[in-house]
This record gives structure tokens, sequence and C-alpha cells, in this order.
């Protein structure tokens, strides 16, 4: 699928239930309304495409995802893959690797639940925070097979940031383009070294925890920025602010998606960082990585 021009969010869940496993209301964002209403302002302010990483297991819903598209006419695109331990559903746990890329094939080439709707990324897919137990390993190498059958961007999540070179590790041994590959949430390293080392093996990374400040301050995050696109390095980082509770919206005085355009980019801009670069960050890079 194509983008379209303008700026992508490359790291959202438009709905999203967590609410299971982590016996929290709040992650059950399922405020349809509230949403559209955010997304309408962001497409005013120039959002055209949002990557909607919420797969099998985390209350995925493509009737509810196609309201907001057809309501917003923002771009929303869908994904297919498993998140990560204690949020997998009970097939990762019954399947071998083989019969898990199956169902994830199907749902790229065929579409997802009956809608017609085709996945066109695999992720979230996640690992634990350091170590990756063996069902996340499993869905790794799916990923991988499905990937190098379809070319389809792999996104990955990362707990604080962790493992994020054991993860490559795994897509090295099946030939994944990883320059088709996102490693989600490097922004809670705070580690410049480690996030020069993963850039370095050729994938790309999102800072994609803008606004959450309880977890690191946007100064880190305004900092890192700004030394890796020192070293020219803005062609492979994309962001967003992984909103997943309703909580984060502003009707309940959360920050609320606009949030990234009207103050996160305003810091980057303070700090020293060209439009050029922001462009890369919020527009252009998602062309070579999605589309
Ligand atoms: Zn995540």
């Amino acid at each position: 699928m194509k983008l379209l021009d303008g700026i992508t969010y490359a790291h959202e869940h438009i709905t999203i239930d967590l609410s299971g496993p982590k016996k929290d209301e709040d992650c059950k964002l399922d405020t349809i309304d509230e949403t559209i209403k955010e997304l309408k302002e962001l497409k005013l302010k120039g959002v055209s495409n949002i990557i909607d990483v919420t797969n099998r297991g985390m209350g995925r819903n493509i009737k509810y995802l196609t309201k907001v598209k057809e309501e917003t006419g923002i771009n929303i695109l869908s994904s297919t893959g498993y998140y990560k331990s204690p949020f997998f559903p009970q097939e990762v746990y019954k399947l071998n690797i083989k019969q898990l890329a199956h169902i994830m094939f199907m749902e790229i080439t065929e579409g997802i639940d009956n809608s017609g709707i085709k996945a066109e990324v695999i992720g979230e897919i996640g690992t634990s925070k350091d170590y990756i137990v063996p069902e996340e390993e499993k869905v790794f190498r799916s990923s991988s097979l499905v990937h190098v059958e379809t070319g389809k961007p792999i996104v990955t999540h990362t707990t604080l940031g962790t493992l994020g070179l054991e993860q490559i590790k795994i897509f090295k041994e099946y030939g994944v383009n990883l320059d088709k590959v996102v490693i989600s949430h490097v922004d809670l390293s705070g580690d410049l070294d480690y996030i020069l080392r993963l850039i370095d093996k050729g994938v790309n990374v999102a800072f994609d925890t803008i606004g959450k400040i309880k977890y690191q301050p946007e100064s880190v995050r305004v900092n890192l920025l700004k030394e890796l696109i020192n070293r020219g390095l803005s062609e492979k980082i994309v962001l967003s602010m992984d909103i997943t509770r309703k909580s984060h919206l502003k009707y309940l005085n959360g920050l609320g998606y606009s949030y990234l355009l009207d103050k996160f980019v305003i810091l980057l801009r303070n700090g020293g960082i060209s439009e050029a670069d922001i462009d890369n960050m919020l527009k252009n890079n998602a062309h070579r990585i999605y589309a």
C-alpha cells in the first residue's frame, strides 16, 4: 500500500485492550468518539497516515478501525502478528512456527477477520525485559518467514528499549531486509551507544514514547535525537506517541495525539534540529519503510 503525502505517526493503537492481563480498565482504549475528535484535529495539522500496530490478542478491531478511517480521512495501516508474553492468544502456545506464519500470511494476502482489509505491517512483535521467552522467539521466527515471503515491514516492541540487538540476530538468520525493520521504544533506553549499534546493523529506530515523561524526560529524547542527527542519521528514525490508554487522551486531561506536533517538534526546533531532518522523521522515512 502506498502512503499518502504528509505526516505519519509510526507506532499507535487506534483501539487496544490490554486491560485483562494488566488488570486496569484504563488500558482498554475504546473511546471511539474521543479518538475521532482528536484524529480530525490531527488531520488538519497535516497527519495523513497512522501505523496501527495492534495485532492478534491485543483487541484489534477492524470495524472500529474502518469507522475511524472513514470519519477522519486518515490512512490507517493494520497489522498482523503477536505482541509479547503474557498477552499472547492460546494459538501462540499451541501452534508451531510455520502454522503461526501461515495465519499471518493469510491476514496479509487475504485480509483480517473476513473484512477484506489486509494487514500491511507485521508488528508490534515484542520481547520481555532482559529475556526472550520461547513463545516470543517463536513469533520472531514466524514473522521473519512471513517477511521474507511478503516483503512486509516488521515493527518490534522492546521492553524499555532492551534486547534490540538480540531481535536483529534472529532476523539475520532468515535474511530479513533490515531496512524494513523498525525497533520501537528505543528512546526509553536512554543509551546513545546502544541506539547507534542498532542503526549500524541496518534497522530503523522509533522514538515512539514521546510525551511519556514518567518513563523519560523529553530533554533526554531531544538530546539523543540531536546526537543521532549530528551523525547524519535522521533517515533511520521515525516518531510517534504510542497512545494506549484512555487517560492519554485530551478528554481525561492527557496530552492527546497532537502533543507531538504542537509541543515536541518545537523542542526539536529549539534544539537546533533542521526542518529537513524533522521532515525525514515525520514524513519521508515512512514511505521507504512501510510502503
Ligand atoms: Zn510497544
